[in-house]
């Protein structure tokens, strides 16, 4: 039903970012939300590198039970405040069903992580909340799977979905993840739906985000999701993948160098 490809507008009317065939767009942010200070900063670096959205977790799905969670609705005014300063609308993740309306209160895109992907009443919800959805390939997923996934969110009236693959889960250790960069055009020739890439949750590794964004571009994708923080070295969640200044600031001249969309 829909032969063309897809563009979801994020943010407020006025202030929308397209993500979508005709743009490449740069989201940066830290992984997790910690402090005002520390979410601001990182806001700052990523506004200055030339992202145009801003991620942050307020919700934290970790794998662990004695690992940060998170600051949750705490973390979600954070951003919020953060958007005022920076003009930068927010993507963060919601992990449960029942904090949907009150991250899409805060929120400008609800994120739906690759831990939840499969977790249906979660995606029914999100596709009733009124807010485009980032929705993470599982990382144990089928690319089929995944767009059914997107399935139930459409089927609740909301069409605004981004898909984001970031990794399957292999027998190679020397990352976190795979990133599966044969999804990108697999997804662009079979769904309508806008597809970009977290190189910093596939890999894990700070010095593979800069090369995986390079590929997530060469293959096609609408744009790359990236963790950045001020002093990754303390960060409280994933400080190992988050980028420093410099290596933003490089990846954002990767990014301008992109060429024209044919
Ligand atoms: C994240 O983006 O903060 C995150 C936890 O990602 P993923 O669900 O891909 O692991």
């Amino acid at each position: 039903h829909h032969p063309d490809r897809s563009t979801v507008w994020v943010g407020p009317k006025g202030h929308q970012v397209p993500i979508g065939p005709d743009t490449f767009t740069f989201i940066a942010g830290p992984c997790a939300v910690e402090t005002p200070t520390q979410t601001l900063e990182a806001a700052e670096m990523a506004r200055a590198a030339g992202a145009t959205l801003l991620r942050g977790g307020a919700f934290k799905p970790r794998t662990s039970p004695y690992a940060f969670q998170g600051l949750g609705v705490r973390g979600l005014e954070i951003l919020a405040d953060v958007r005022e300063t920076t003009g930068l609308p927010v993507v963060t993740e919601v992990v449960d069903a029942r904090d949907v309306a009150v991250v899409a209160e805060y929120a400008d895109m609800l994120q739906i992580g690759t831990r939840n992907m499969a977790n249906f009443g979660l995606l029914q919800a999100a596709g009733e909340a009124g807010k485009p959805v980032l929705l993470k390939r599982g990382m144990t997923a089928t690319i089929e799977e995944w767009l059914m996934a997107a399935e139930y969110v459409a089927q609740r009236g909301n069409l605004d979905v981004v898909l984001c693959e970031r990794g399957i889960r292999t027998f190679e250790p020397r990352t976190r993840n795979t990133l599966d960069i044969s999804a990108v055009p697999i997804v662009q020739s079979t769904s309508h739906l806008p597809v970009i890439v977290d190189p910093s949750h596939a890999g894990g590794r700070r010095d593979l985000v800069l090369p995986l964004s390079r590929a997530a571009m060469g293959a096609g994708a609408d744009g790359v999701i990236v963790d950045v923080h001020p002093d990754p070295e303390h960060a409280l969640c994933d400080g190992p993948q988050a980028l420093f200044g410099a290596d933003l600031r490089a990846l954002a001249q990767a990014v301008r160098q992109l060429p024209p969309v044919l």
